[in-house]
This record gives structure tokens, sequence and C-alpha cells, in this order.
């Protein structure tokens, strides 16, 4: 399993007390600090990536955004500083270089270690944390670059994948299939929600669901659906917000259940597409159950992995 990170994912700074801090990516660095991995630094993104998911004034805006000093404001709570930009560069050339390294047979599975996230950024807005859509972004580069013909997202975070949605909305290539807490922020996500060509599965979860119930709505409608759209790639978006220790969220899931739900989509993968993997981090608050939950799931990755 390659995994690509970088410190300058260290200075994408948020204000005090905000969620989606600093301390997450060191929580997992920590936990994955003694697993043996194909260590490599993200690269910059070429920023013609980015503009295969939002046109050039939205990346205009984003690049004019960015401080000299302080913080600016790009949402409600989503914020930049002056290392935002690079990091963000980092986090969509992380997941396209992850993704070339498992098309160019280097190996099966990448995890990509980055933040910000980006499954909440839409065409032309940030929001809930996110500046660019890392994941919409990846699939592209898989379809356009590299011509595939099917690429499937499974997007686990407990918050709905708004972004990804909106990103490839239109774009029947894709598959993208999010679970997510409802009604929870950012309030999008219904099951009659299903994209310009069905190419939309949105499984809305009550509060309180757990990793009993989660398995068998992934066995029943999850799984199924990935396996008979025939994706020659599988890309994950990595949330751990689902977790019953998240200070965001209320669902149930334990860490085991991130062990479990990444062993199946490997089965998946195997299946259909060599077993190949990109996965990408999402949120996850609790640092504790963060670091715990990523460090289940990439044990899985490198157990599958070449
Ligand atoms: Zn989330």
């Amino acid at each position: 399993m390659i995994y690509f990170s970088h410190d300058d994912g260290l200075k994408h700074e948020t204000p005090p007390g905000h969620p989606e801090q600093v301390a997450r990516l060191e929580a997992i660095r920590s936990a994955l600090s003694g697993f043996d991995l194909d260590r490599r630094d993200a690269p910059l993104c070429d920023d013609r990536d980015i503009l295969r998911c939002h046109p050039q004034d939205y990346l205009d805006h984003v690049i004019a955004s960015a401080p000299e000093k302080g913080a600016h404001a790009l949402d409600g709570d989503t914020h930049m500083s002056p290392g935002s930009l690079t990091a963000a560069r980092r986090a969509v050339g992380g997941m396209c270089a992850a993704v070339d390294a498992v098309l160019g047979g280097e190996d099966r599975t990448a995890f990509v270690g980055c933040r910000p996230p980006g499954h909440h950024a839409e065409t032309r807005r940030a929001m809930g944390f996110c500046i660019f859509g890392n994941v919409a972004i990846g699939a592209k580069r898989a379809l356009d670059h590299h011509g595939l013909n099917r690429v499937a997202i499974v997007d686990f975070d407990v918050h709905h994948g708004n972004g990804t949605q909106d990103l490839l909305w239109d774009e029947a290539r894709a598959l993208f299939i999010s679970s997510h807490q409802m009604p929870l922020y950012p309030g999008s996500g219904y099951g009659d929600e299903r994209g310009a060509h069905g190419n939309v599965v949105n499984l809305p979860l009550e509060g309180g669901t757990g990793g009993e119930e989660m398995r068998r709505i992934y066995e029943d409608r999850v799984f199924p659906a990935v396996a008979a759209f025939k994706p020659e790639l599988i890309l994950i978006s990595a949330g751990f917000d689902a977790h019953r220790a998240d200070p965001l969220a209320g669902l149930n899931w334990r860490t085991e259940d991130f062990g479990w739900v990444t062993e199946r989509l490997c089965d998946v993968a195997d299946e259909v597409c060599g077993g190949r993997i990109v996965s990408t981090l999402e949120g996850g608050y609790d640092l504790q159950a963060l670091g715990a939950s990523v460090a289940a799931h990439v044990a899985v990755l490198k157990e599958r992995s070449a």
C-alpha cells in the first residue's frame, strides 16, 4: 500500500477550537507510525486537474483568497491560512498521484492522508472545511487522463458528500454512493437525488445507527451496486466521523466497523477491478477514534495490497 501525505498539510491552520485541525493529521501520523508502508510525499497538483471539476473563476477566487497572514473565511466554517492553498493543492496532487500509481500497476491500494478534505466542495463553492473536490478530481483523472470507462466512489463519511455529488452529477462514467446520517449537515443526500444518469445512490441513516445495521445496509445496497457497475477502479471518501465517539455527529460505528467496510470493499475490488482501490481522508474529529479508525482502515488496505 502506498501512503501519500505531506508536512504541508500541517500548515493549513484553522481558527482555535475548529474541529478540522492540524492535530488530526498528527493523530493519523502517530497511529500509522508503526506501519511498514510505501510512504511518499503528496506532490503539488497540476491546476489543470482542479479544472477538471471546478471552473477557472472559482480557482482564481480561491487563489486570490489565500491570505499572506492571518485567516480568510471562504464560508462560515471553511477557512484559509497562509499555508492552506499549498495544502489543498497537495491534497488534490496526492489523490491524482495515488490514482496514477495504482492505475500504473505500482500497487493495488493507496491511501491519501492529506487535509483539507474535499467531499463538500461544490463546483464553485467551498464549504464544510473543503476547498477542492479531491475525490471527484481523482475520478475525473482516472476517466479523462487514463481513459477508464467506469469509476465507483464510496463515501462512508457521516456527512453527505454533496460536493462529490455536485461535481459528478452529470458524469455517467462515475457511480457515487454515499451513506450519511440524516438529518445532519449539509442537509442534502435524500434517496431521490439520483444523478443525471441514475449514477448517484444516497443512503440516509437515522441517528444512532450502529455497525450491525450499517453492515446490513452495505451488504444489501452498496456492495451489489458497486459490483453491478463493474468499475475499473474504486475510490473511497474515507471519513471516520460515523464513529460513536465523534463530536460532530450521532452514528454508532466502532473502530472495527471501519476495518470491516474496508475489507468488504476490497472483496468487491478483487471481484471487479483487480483489487484496485484509492482511499482519501475526509472527516473524523475525535482524535483518538480518528487515529484508531484510520489504522484499522490502512491495516486492511495494506494486507490486501500487492
Ligand atoms: Zn464528515
